[in-house]
């Protein structure tokens, strides 16, 4: 028995309607104003009543139905009789999911949540991000990714895998929700430092996905997370009797590109030119390209590459309070030429061209890069991959990390190798010798693949290090100085990046959107934390860090000529905080 359930004004908690924009019909609960089709979105939504109504994570309040509510929608008798506060529902919650030691059974406990009362579930995520994201997102959700056959019961997003060529477009149709702003995609192939792991990657996207709700705030009926299965070379995988995904090794070359280009071609005719594509986990072969490929034609970013470069930009930029002189004063040296390291030691290098107007070419000699067989230098130019060579400059080879320290003395010494403890006693104390506040950042996770910990970077330095890294390690006392390490999380980036996408009805990413990004990130970091040797801000105020980067990234969309969502609002900070997902119960008439 469906019935129609209104959605009213809660009480004084309405938002000015006269602030709305476009004019249509009004959303007092701002969260629809994010999407362009807010002008036929319908006042009102029809949803099952009664028994059904519980079961609808989107509207499901639990114990939190007035006394009213039940009586108008068929629930009286189906709830027992305490009526509770969504306040009062979260505590229990948070109780519950603190009582789980194993980390994976609070992921469980939250997707649990998430699939029964989706209001509730962003609520905890918002109001505990620190505690939760650890668990939504990396890196328990790495371990989700592992046993995700086992784990899930209902499909959390699309699969399209070699069996839907030629039909991706109707794949696409039988998703529920129509108005998709962001798409998070991965093709399994490099999950987190886990490898390969077909077609249960699709932990990714979806726990991607609910942090551009929690933090970046995009409302979650906008989100789609999506797999693509080309097969794995996982044997494990491929032996395993409960694997969910296609029973093959991994399509390569035109039939694996034939079927990305029906995937985006589909996507843009299905949800027009501002839809975002989020590449994720990718293999660094297929990721440089298919970002090279779309960027041109379509509304494309890469979290791995650009947002990772973007989040390490803002930490240097913000670090230049306490070491002195600019980006361009300054030498960097990475240890691993992958995405992570080349896309940053390229924004970086773009960084430094605008700001000084100096060649790119130019700015790049200021960074160095060391891979696996040595220091990048021209000599090894034929041999190189395609992205490390704009790195290889004129030098003499050198094989290790520590002579590359001491010929090359960078200022800042970054870890994007994935191997840990690289960043030995002699290279950081090498660091030290010549630099009076060395900058390391030991970026490669999970924590026991960080190039150093924090301990040592301090005691190393006597103190000296502005230390950041990948993974959280906890503040470290050294002779009665309390020192805290910045988290270069990405999380502080792509959310407000992709809702500044949305908000300004951008058609490209520009990597002066990325230097955007980070300048607005950068800017958030105060002297109180830099009192305390931070160069990121806490995450706790992620909603209003995210805020501002959509602020600023919307405002380089306007700037450029890119943004389609007219005409440009006078306050992006205000607009963007306005048209953020709440998470609020409504009331129900
Ligand atoms: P990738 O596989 O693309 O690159 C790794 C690079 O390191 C490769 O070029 C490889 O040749 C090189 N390498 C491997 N062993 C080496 C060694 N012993 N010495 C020197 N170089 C070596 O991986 P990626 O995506 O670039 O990620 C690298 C690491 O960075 C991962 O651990 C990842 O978790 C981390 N990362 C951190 C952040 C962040 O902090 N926000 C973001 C992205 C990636």
């Amino acid at each position: 028995m469906a019935s129609t359930l209104k959605q009213m004004k809660e009480g004084e908690s309405v938002v000015d309607h006269s602030s709305a924009v476009g004019g249509g019909v009004d959303d007092v609960y701002g969260e629809d104003r994010a999407s362009e089709d807010q002008l036929i979105t319908p006042w009102t939504v029809s949803v099952a009543s009664g028994y059904t109504l519980l079961r609808d994570p989107h509207h499901n309040k639990g114990l939190a139905f007035t006394q009213r509510e039940r009586d108008s929608h068929y629930l009286r008798g189906l709830l027992p009789p305490a009526v509770a506060t969504q306040e009062l529902q979260e505590k229990k919650l948070m109780q519950n999911i603190r009582s789980y030691e194993v980390p994976l059974h609070r992921y469980v406990a939250m997707m649990e949540l998430e699939e029964r009362n989706e209001r509730l579930f962003y609520k905890l995520l918002i109001d505990n991000v620190e505690e939760l994201l650890p668990v939504v997102y990396t890196p328990t959700v790495g371990e989700a990714c592992q046993k995700y056959g086992s784990i899930f019961k209902r499909p959390q997003g699309l699969y399209i895998s070699l069996k839907e060529k030629g039909k991706i477009l109707e794949v696409l149709r039988n998703w529920p929700e129509r108005n998709i702003q962001v798409i998070v995609v991965t093709d399994g192939e490099r999950i987190l430092g886990l490898g390969d792991l077909g077609c249960q990657g699709m932990g990714i996207p979806v726990g991607k996905l609910a942090l551009y709700t929690a933090l970046g705030g995009v409302r979650p009926s906008a989100c789609l997370p999506i797999t693509i299965d080309v097969g794995t070379n996982n044997q494990k995988l491929l032996d395993d009797e409960f694997y969910i995904g296609l029973r093959q090794k991994r399509a390569t070359g035109k039939e694996y590109y034939d079927l990305l280009e029906e995937f985006m071609s589909a996507v843009k005719q299905n949800y027009g030119e501002k839809v975002l594509v989020q590449f994720e986990d990718f293999a660094n072969h297929n990721a440089f390209e298919l970002l090279a490929k779309y960027r041109t034609s379509h509304l494309v970013f890469n979290d791995d590459i650009q947002g990772t470069a973007s989040v390490v930009l803002a930490g240097l930029v913000a670090s230049l309070k306490l070491l002195g002189g600019s980006l361009a004063d300054h030498t960097f040296l990475f240890l691993g030429a992958g995405e992570a390291g080349t896309g940053i030691a390229e924004l970086i290098a773009l960084e430094i061209s605008t700001k000084t107007y100096i060649p790119i070419d130019e700015a790049r000699k200021k960074i160095w890069l060391v891979d696996s067989k040595g220091l990048i230098v021209s000599s090894r130019k034929e041999t190189l991959q395609h992205f490390k060579k704009p790195w290889a400059h004129e030098h003499e080879p050198l094989s290790t990390l520590l002579d590359a320290v001491k010929a090359i003395k960078p200022s800042v010494l970054i870890g994007t190798s994935g191997v840990g403890q690289t960043f030995t006693q002699d290279v950081v104390e090498a660091m030290a010798a010549f630099n009076e506040r060395p900058l390391i950042m030991a970026l490669s996770n999970p924590t026991s693949q960080a190039e150093c910990t924090a301990e040592q970077a301090y005691t190393w330095t006597q103190g000296r290090a502005i230390f950041s890294s990948g993974s959280p390690f906890d503040p470290y006392e050294y002779k009665g100085n309390l020192f805290i390490p910045g988290q270069a999380n990405n999380a502080y980036i792509f959310p407000g990046l992709g809702f500044g996408l949305v908000i300004s009805g951008a058609i490209r990413v520009h990597d002066e959107m990325l230097l955007a990004a980070s300048e607005a990130l950068a800017n958030q970091v105060t002297q109180e934390h830099y009192d305390k040797g931070m160069i990121y801000p806490p995450l706790t105020n992620i909603r209003k860090i995210s805020a501002h980067i959509a602020a600023n990234v919307a405002a380089k969309a306007y700037d450029l000529g890119l943004a389609t969502r007219l005409p440009r609002p006078a306050d992006l900070v205000k607009y963007a905080e306005s048209c953020m997902y709440t998470p609020n119960y409504r009331s129900y008439r």
